[in-house]
């Protein structure tokens, strides 16, 4: 009898934390969940005001307008609770090739990033990608894992996105010190893929051409072989994140087709 209960108080335990824990990515890969969207939400509107008081921020309306239409252009394609999330963005007069996301869909986009994403499509590559980390709970997980760990990490400090190496330091100076180690540990590799498999499709749902996103990578590590990009310094191998992305040409293109079909073709200009 005794057995018998203490196997089913293991039974319930197991059941409540699979419960507490369990949830799926977009792409179906299963997530430990632990923490509270919406305190990491009000966390990364907090973070996200300090950066826009601390960062110099482009004051020029065309480039403002022009990364602000692609990233509209992508948020209208996002379905489910996140197209009711309080998205912004920030355009940052610095020359470092990133662009990264605060929880709660606070982008980042540096001027650098529009000399290698010279068209509108490249630059919806980038855009749908940060927006994919967020829609994918990418911040939750990781603050989660943080803390299962015990790695003390600031939870609420915890910035989704690109390379953190040397872009950081505006961001570091902005923030406080107890930020700086959520801030600077990169994304795992899973993350960063599932963010190109899902940023692929809501660009190409947009109405951006897929295909541009492998010209982008393809510069990308061109640069790289003198200096490598920020932006690339913490993602997925440029090859291979080149095959993944062609990988996802059937599908991001029939949804190109569509989006076309339906009278969907952005037309953002810098
Ligand atoms: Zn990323």
């Amino acid at each position: 009898m005794i057995g018998n209960s203490l196997f089913r108080f293991s039974v319930i335990f197991i059941s409540i934390i699979s419960i507490i824990s369990c949830a799926s990515s977009p792409t179906g890969r299963s997530q430990m969940i632990l923490k509270s969207d919406a305190s990491l939400e009000q966390e990364g509107a907090r973070q996200f005001r300090k950066l826009r008081e601390s960062l110099p921020l482009v004051q020029d309306p065309r480039t403002i307008d022009y990364v602000a239409c692609v990233t509209n252009s992508i948020i209208d394609v996002v379905d489910g609770d996140y197209a009711d999330l309080y998205w912004e963005l920030a355009v940052v007069d610095q020359p470092d090739v990133n662009a990264y996301v605060l929880p709660g869909g606070k982008i980042v986009v540096n001027t650098g990033i529009l000399n290698m994403a010279t068209n509108q499509d490249q630059l919806a590559a980038v855009i749908g990608h940060e927006v994919a980390h967020v829609t994918s709970r990418h911040a939750n997980e990781r603050a989660s894992r943080a803390a299962v760990t015990g790695v003390g990490v600031d939870i609420a400090a915890i910035i989704l996105g690109g390379g953190y190496r040397n872009q950081t330091q505006g961001a570091r100076d902005a923030l406080s010190t107890g930020a700086v180690l959520g801030l600077l540990n990169p994304f795992s590799r899973l993350q960063e893929t599932e963010a190109d498999v899902i940023g692929i499709e809501y660009m190409a749902k947009a109405g951006f051409d897929p295909r541009e996103s492998v010209e982008l990578w393809k510069k990308m590590n061109a640069k790289n072989a003198s200096k490598i990009p920020e932006y690339l310094s913490t993602h997925p191998s440029g090859e291979t994140r080149i095959d993944d992305l062609i990988a996802q040409y059937p599908s991001a293109l029939e949804y190109f087709n569509n989006a076309k079909a339906n009278g969907l073709s952005p037309n953002c200009n810098l």
